[in-house]
């Protein structure tokens, strides 16, 4: 536990301090704030083991929710983590980052009753955060060690959980990734607030303790092609995510100080992290003292906003172009945002980037609601002659990713996508059209989370065992 926390809990703070500025509220502690006010046994023992798990059947990772708080409430924790960590290979992770209100809690039968869910997040959270610092989260040991190796292109969470299962089964794996660090967007794109980063780092630590190798700055494309990789590996997996930023064609585009959120978010975590980053270093994505707008209405753009006001700028505006009930966010990031002093200008789109070289400010036109589009979401209507001026030093386009043209970028112009880009896979056994070559998370699901990051990562290990072990099957017949 860290001495922060531990301060708050001996303490018996309900609540972290926080600090007023303006209409702001500084110094937030959003991560501890969970764990004092939801003590695990205490919460755990809220749980009434209602025998319709609904919390768990919401779980993308079924996890076995009622009976890890069952152990929990009895100060079971070592039976607890063992049980959580059989079916999710980072609770620790999903437990801070799960969109949960969405999923296990949003279906909790006492949240639904009107009592107040059980904090299920911050359970999970807590019984793997005590196993780590009691020592009994151990590397994996391998016995026997098989000859046959998998190559696994991308180190985020579906291809971190997918190297863990099969190296616990005693395949040799390589984990190759074009970052200089492993964990995907846990490390570089969520920020520290949400998901700290060494709770990522300690992890893949733990998995090169275990014998699995990584190979980070090697971009699949440039360092070697897909074909090299096939030669060289037994069976391959595509976890490589989704990167290509949505962009706005408007005027004005090309003037300095537009930032996609990935380059802002990335350049904020390297910070954390220690790094020397010359752009932030030298202000250009430094929020501070600066009117910042951030363009979108997920939670990128509310990862944007927060960390804006966390690097304390002036003022922080996030632009969306329906109402907050059609908001493709989480509610509680939004709550989270508002609480914190970000103003959200609802029902408006960027008509107009301003400025000489830099951008200086938006124009931007009011939108009304009309019939719902084919998605049953009401279409956004720009209202003539509407438009109004808003000031900025610092514009973040947040409208979401589209997966990069990997057949192009492998030089495998024979690896079939989708019509949306993402890779076409065999629903049963995620094997892409190349024998051998599997795919999981972001890049066959589209921009998801990381809980379903994880469930791919297992669901593909699965089928590569099975494949690895008829080819192996197929040798024995043939010699
Ligand atoms: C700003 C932001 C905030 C988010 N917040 C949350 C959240 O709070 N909760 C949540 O559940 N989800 C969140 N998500 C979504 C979540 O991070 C992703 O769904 C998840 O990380 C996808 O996992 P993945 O393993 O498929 O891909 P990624 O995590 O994207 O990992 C892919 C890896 O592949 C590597 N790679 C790509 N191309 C190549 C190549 N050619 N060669 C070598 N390596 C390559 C990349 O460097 C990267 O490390 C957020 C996403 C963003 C962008
Ligand atoms: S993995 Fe996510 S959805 Fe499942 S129990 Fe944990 S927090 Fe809830």
């Amino acid at each position: 536990m860290s001495e922060k926390m531990l301060k708050f809990v001996k303490i018996g703070q309900q609540t972290p301090p926080k600090r007023e500025v303006g209409n702001r509220k500084e110094d937030f502690n959003e991560i501890y704030k969970e764990f004092i006010n939801n003590k695990a046994s205490e919460q755990s023992s809220r749980c009434s083991q209602c025998g319709v798990p609904f919390c768990q059947v919401h779980c993308p990772l079924s996890n076995n929710i009622p009976d890890w708080l069952k152990l929990t409430a009895e100060g079971r924790l070592k039976e607890a983590y063992e049980l959580s960590q059989s079916t999710n290979n980072m609770p620790e992770v999903c437990g801070r980052i799960c969109p949960q209100d969405r999923l296990c809690e949003g279906n909790c039968v006492i949240e639904q009753s009107g009592h107040g869910t059980v904090t299920i997040g911050s359970v999970e959270k807590y019984i793997t955060d005590n196993a780590w610092e009691q020592g009994w989260v151990n590397p994996i040991k391998v016995k026997n060690e098989k000859s046959q190796s998998i190559g696994i292109i991308g180190a985020g969470p579906a291809g971190l959980a997918a190297a863990e299962q099969l190296r616990k089964l005693g395949y040799q794996i390589t984990v190759y990734d074009r970052y200089d660090r492993a964990g995907g967007l846990m490390i570089y794109g969520i920020p520290n607030f949400k998901l700290e980063k060494f709770v990522v780092e300690r992890r893949t630590k733990l998995l090169e303790e275990g014998g699995i190798k990584f190979v980070q700055n090697f971009e699949v494309g440039k360092d070697a092609t897909l074909e090299q990789l096939r030669k060289k590996h037994d069976s391959l997996l595509i976890a490589t995510g989704v990167y290509k930023a949505r962009e706005i064609d408007l005027p004005g585009k090309d003037l300095g100080n537009i930032f996609p959120a990935m380059e802002f978010l990335t350049a904020s975590n390297k910070k954390g992290l220690g790094d020397r980053v010359e752009l932030f270093d030298n202000g250009t994505l430094n929020a501070e003292g600066k009117n910042i707008v951030v363009i979108g209405g997920g939670d990128t753009a509310m990862d944007c906003v927060r960390t804006s006001i966390r690097q304390k700028a002036k003022s922080v505006k996030c632009l969306y172009r329906r109402d907050k009930e059609n908001m493709p966010g989480s509610a509680r990031e939004v709550a989270n945002a508002e609480e914190e002093g970000v103003e959200f200008v609802w029902l408006s789109s960027p008509k107009e980037f301003v400025g000489t070289n830099k951008v200086e400010g938006l124009m931007v036109d009011k939108i009304k609601l009309g019939e719902p589009d084919d998605s049953g979401r009401r279409k956004p209507e720009i209202q003539n002659d509407s438009h109004f001026n808003i000031k900025a030093d610092i514009v973040i386009k947040a409208l979401g990713f589209d997966p990069e043209n990997l057949p192009k970028l492998f030089g495998s112009e024979d690896l079939q996508v989708t019509k949306w880009g993402t890779l076409k896979t065999n629903f049963d056994t995620m094997e892409t059209n190349l024998p051998g070559v599997f795919a999981a998370g972001d890049i066959i699901r589209g921009a998801s989370l990381v809980v379903w990051a994880i469930k791919d990562g297992r669901d593909v290990a699965v089928s590569i065992k099975n494949f690895l072990e008829s080819k192996e099957h197929s040798k024995e017949k043939v010699a």
